[in-house]
């Protein structure tokens, strides 16, 4: 679900996956957060200089996506 939630946020989904994605959100609400958490970080991101290199930025991204993940199944209190 969470490389979906890039995808998304990038435009990647063909309108069927879109369509099977927003109906998850209805549903999940860890990837309602995790969604508002990737958009924050495509903000911030974008936010700092364009002349940033590309590995730079891509390694930024990494770092933000493994920051805080919504809890998964082998998360012990849910
Ligand atoms: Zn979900």
């Amino acid at each position: 679900m969470t490389d979906l939630v890039s995808d998304y946020v990038d435009h990647h989904l063909s309108m069927w996956d879109r369509l099977r994605f927003q109906l998850h959100l209805g549903m999940c609400r860890h990837c309602r957060e995790y969604l508002r958490q990737v958009r924050l970080t495509r903000e911030t991101v974008g936010a700092l200089p364009p002349e940033m290199p590309d590995e730079v930025r891509d390694a930024l991204l990494d770092r933000f996506r493994t920051w805080r993940r919504p809890p998964g199944p082998d998360d012990a209190y849910r």
